[in-house]
């Protein structure tokens, strides 16, 4: 199986050929064609598999035709996944302009993570507690014109503070949009998470 088979056009498969990805993994071939077809999906994968890339670019595959707007938003639990992951975004998208923005907690400054938000980026991917507060407290930002939604590591994400913020971030984003939750494992509470949140999704295990 190749990526153009998957469905990915153009620009994306320049990008995949400069980078050197000469194949898809099992999870990209699992998840990029429902992807494309604007599926939800459930994907029960460790990292090390290539479910960064599996979830971000049906993402980018959309935003080529939308470019408009705070696109897709990525929850991760810890700021070294988050960064990887806006790294990956950035690979695959630099080409075609996309935007990614992180926003994660710790000693990172507020105000230019603010700046960096009212810049329009098209990707935020942001550990929950510090895009809750950016939501809360940065005058203009918003996620209403978000498409797309992916909660990676999910049963991570849920545990000790994360699950509160994640519920209030689920509050405020439209109903309307396509979910992608990656978990390594399927717990009650993650399960929970999918029911409430995603709409008759593909499951992917790998
Ligand atoms: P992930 O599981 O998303 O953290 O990806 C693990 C690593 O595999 C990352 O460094 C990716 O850049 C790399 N990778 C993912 N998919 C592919 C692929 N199809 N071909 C080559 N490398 C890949």
């Amino acid at each position: 199986t190749s990526f153009s088979e998957l469905g990915l056009s153009g620009p994306l498969l320049e990008a995949l050929d400069q980078l050197k990805f000469s194949k898809p993994t099992p999870i990209q071939i699992e998840c990029i064609p429902p992807g494309i077809e604007g599926r939800d999906i459930v994907g029960i994968a460790p990292t090390g598999s290539g479910k960064t890339a599996a979830f971000a670019l049906p993402i980018l595959h959309y935003l080529w035709d939308n470019p408009q707007g705070l696109f897709a938003c990525v929850l991760a639990p810890t700021r070294e996944l988050a960064h990887q992951i806006a790294s990956q975004f950035d690979a695959f998208g630099a080409a075609i302009g996309v935007r990614t923005t992180v926003i994660i907690g710790g000693d990172e400054d507020r105000v230019r993570q603010a700046v960096m938000l009212a810049k329009r980026p098209h990707i935020v991917v942001a550990t929950p507690g510090r895009l809750l507060d950016h939501l809360k407290a940065t005058k203009g930002f918003n996620l209403r014109s978000i498409k797309f939604l992916v909660l990676d590591e999910a049963d991570r994400l849920l545990e000790s503070d994360f699950g509160i913020a994640v519920d209030e971030i689920l509050k405020a984003l439209p109903k309307e949009r396509t979910t992608y939750l990656f978990s390594a494992t399927l717990t009650d509470k993650v399960a929970k998470l999918q029911r409430a949140n995603l709409r008759n999704p593909v499951r992917v295990q790998v």
